[in-house]
């Protein structure tokens, strides 16, 4: 089944002259349990493609669905409900409340949607990610892999269908970065989860089961089986 798709679908930045053409007709479906990567070039629209899909930006003209939802035609409060509950997203820059624990941060998902954590779910995440002695730190007291494995946690603990990553393992080193992609590969292989991962790292890639490339705004190839898993 597919889990998000586009068609058609474009995406400008600014207007007339000075218009930026970053997705230039993409059609593409992301399967449900599929771990995919779109890879690419510097500037050639992957975290556009990515923040379009994961219903983060509105496209200037074609369709996105997620499910079978057309994302045009959702309510501002549906799409909301949509971002907080089916959606995980894993930001390049973390995106964590300084101000906040560890344990609060991958919580927040949780407390903004007025759900009560499920302590087993919570225990097998913090075991997954390794965090058990750092759930008391704030983001400035861990390091970049550990902030990004809270960041993975985050995304997680809501049980998203979907989880979308911009470069998830971008600032990591590779212990850090495998232990980061083993997380996601979990999400999909024992969670049933969704996930789509921008990466510029080929070896990232290698933990997926397709890789859709981008060059200028299209997707000009692609590797591995769009519906079965453990191809690559
Ligand atoms: P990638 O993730 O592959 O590096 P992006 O999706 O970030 O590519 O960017 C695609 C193109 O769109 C680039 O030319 C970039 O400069 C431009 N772009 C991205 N975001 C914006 C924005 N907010 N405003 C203007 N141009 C943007
Ligand atoms: P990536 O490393 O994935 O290519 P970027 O560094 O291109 O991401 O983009 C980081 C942020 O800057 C994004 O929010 C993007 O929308 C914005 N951005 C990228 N290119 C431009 C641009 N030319 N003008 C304005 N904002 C941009």
């Amino acid at each position: 089944q597919v889990a998000v798709s586009a068609s058609a679908l474009v995406k400008e930045y600014g207007t007339g002259e000075s218009a930026t053409r970053a997705l230039d007709g993409i059609d593409v479906q992301i399967f449900q349990r599929q771990f995919t990567a779109i890879m690419g070039p510097s500037g050639s629209g992957k975290s556009t493609l990515l923040h379009c899909l994961a219903a983060l930006d509105g496209p200037t003209s074609g369709e996105v669905r997620f499910g079978t939802d057309d994302l045009a035609r959702l309510s501002d409060n549906k799409l909301t409900r949509l971002r907080r509950e089916r959606v995980g997203f894993i930001f390049q820059g973390f995106n964590l409340v300084p101000t906040l624990t560890a344990r609060e941060n991958i919580l927040l998902p949780l407390a903004m949607a007025g759900r009560k954590p499920d302590t087993h779910w919570f225990d097998q995440i913090i075991d997954a990610v390794g965090l058990a002695d750092r759930l008391h730190h704030r983001p400035a007291q861990l390091s970049g892999g550990q902030q990004q494995r809270v960041a993975c946690a985050r995304a997680l603990v809501a049980r998203p269908e979907v989880i979308f990553a911009d470069e998830p393992t971008g600032n990591l080193d590779s212990v850090a970065g495998g232990q980061v992609l083993g997380l996601l590969r979990q999400a999909v292989d024992d969670f049933g989860q969704t996930v789509v991962m921008v990466t510029h790292d080929a070896a990232a890639a290698g933990h997926t089961d397709r890789v859709v490339f981008l060059s200028d705004g299209r997707i000009v190839g692609e590797m591995g089986h769009p519906t079965a898993a453990g191809v690559l």
